[in-house]
């Protein structure tokens, strides 16, 4: 048994307790009281620092390299292992991972092979022929993606309803915990982003299957056209949403539906490249944010990083904070997301019962969330109660 001695702790809820006490037993929470001063127990002491609910990465791509690398199996190997190991030195304690890695990373960290957060995998993209994750060269007929089972499988290129049940079990057979398509354009495949993709029965037969698992869809979906389409299909879960419009934020409400905007992709794209379509589409989704957030719409947060040496997941928090206030950030990359992937029993606050995931921070994110683009001010990132360490 250990006590965690919190200066202030955020609970991932809504509220704020200073001087509190979390007991942990056996890696899961079993009691949030106020610090009392007297423990017989293992003490962790936090006295001036913050604690919170571990991360939760709602949209990641750990497997997703770069195009055209020519790299061997165990250079893939290691750099996906490298960003799932960041990922939890910058207090991510769940991933989901949207598309790319499969089962085989998942399990890795579960058999403690590897030290990284827990891993929701979406498998492979589930996209149309032409469509968003279709990686092929304009004119080539073959696929260029990257596939090695057990690994990273970047996209099934599919058409026709049955073609889709097909790549989704495929998908479920290699350990996908839940499945993503595509339903418009986007940035890395060059545009489109106000298209519709895939039917509305290919989407069907997708959410059937889904569905047939205890599990959903969640689609990668830009234009409020494209959101609208996939809703009457049944997908409730959207990712990106950055050309949303008011009626479709209010029919979003309605339905149920979730939006996991991401902000920091966006952000990263144009400190390499610098165009005005990018800073136009950014300030679009700022506006999406704010309608989404507006009508009631639960957001989670995805930051949709990319690449090799995957660094600084957490600045989602704050362009996020920049747009609906730091505490409504915070949930977001806590509690409502872990509502979106329903797992909101076991992660994603700081109450008994729940995982034992906490991220402790020098500094106060409630009136300075730039802390969360400072690796330094982690001190330490606890998953399942094992203090796993600061950033590096
Ligand atoms: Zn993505």
């Amino acid at each position: 048994m250990t006590v965690v001695r919190c200066g202030q702790l955020i609970d991932g809820l809504g509220a704020v307790m200073p001087d509190a006490a979390v007991t942990v037993e056996d890696g899961r929470i079993t009691a949030v009281e106020p610090w009392t001063g007297e423990s017989s127990r293992t003490v962790l002491d936090y006295r001036d620092r913050t604690v919170m609910p571990g991360l939760i990465e709602a949209h990641g791509h750990m497997g997703l390299l770069g195009p055209g690398l020519q790299l061997s199996a165990a250079e893939i190997a290691a750099h996906v292992f490298a960003n799932v190991q960041q990922a939890l030195r910058e207090g991510f304690t769940t991933v989901r991972d949207a598309g790319g890695i499969d089962g085989g990373v998942a399990a890795c960290v579960n058999t403690g092979l590897l030290a990284g957060p827990r891993i929701l995998p979406s498998g492979p993209f589930i996209t149309q022929t032409g469509g968003h994750a279709d990686g092929r060269p304009v004119w080539h007929h073959h696929h260029g993606t990257t596939s090695i089972p057990g690994l990273v499988r970047v996209a099934l290129v599919c058409d026709g309803s049955d073609d889709v049940r097909r790549a989704v079990r495929e998908a479920f057979r290699h350990g996908a915990t839940q499945i993503k398509v595509c339903v418009s354009g986007g940035v890395s495949s060059g545009g489109g982003l106000d298209n519709c993709q895939m039917s509305v029965s290919e989407l069907q037969a997708a959410v059937e299957e889904a569905q047939a698992r205890h599990t959903y869809v969640h689609a990668h979906a830009h234009s409020a056209a494209s959101i609208r389409h996939a809703i009457a299909a049944g997908v409730r879960h959207f990712e990106h949403g950055s050309l949303l419009d008011e009626p479709t934020a209010d029919l979003m409400r309605e339905v149920g539906a979730s939006l996991v905007p991401t902000l920091l992709v966006l952000r990263r794209l144009i400190e390499e490249n610098d165009n005005a379509d990018l800073r136009a589409l950014l300030d679009s989704m700022r506006r999406s944010v704010k309608l989404a957030h507006e009508a009631g719409i639960p957001l989670g947060s995805g930051s949709d990083l990319l690449g090799m040496h995957q660094r600084g997941r957490a600045e989602e928090l704050v362009l996020k904070a920049e747009i609906i206030g730091p505490m409504a950030a915070i949930m977001s990359a806590t509690s409502v997301s872990a509502s979106i992937l329903g797992i909101a029993d076991r992660v994603g606050s700081v109450a008994p019962g729940l995982d034992a995931d906490l991220l402790v921070l020098d500094g106060d994110p409630l009136t300075d969330p730039a802390v969360f683009a400072r690796p330094e001010a982690i001190t330490a990132v606890l998953r399942g109660g094992v203090v796993t360490g600061p950033a590096t």
